[in-house]
């Protein structure tokens, strides 16, 4: 089974990506760092299901 997961800047709250995964049972949250374009660098992105 796949899932959506939104990828949300971890210092203001922009919601910058889109992915998906597969879901894990048990698995904890998940921070990429990524680059924000409202912050103009890389922050660490957290994952937010819907
Ligand atoms: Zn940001």
């Amino acid at each position: 089974m796949r899932e959506y997961v939104t990828l949300e800047c971890g210092e203001c709250g922009e919601r910058n990506y889109r992915t998906q995964r597969q879901t894990r049972g048990g698995e904890g949250k998940l921070q990429l760092k990524k680059f924000c374009s409202r912050c103009g660098k890389h922050t660490g992105h957290k994952e937010r299901k819907k």
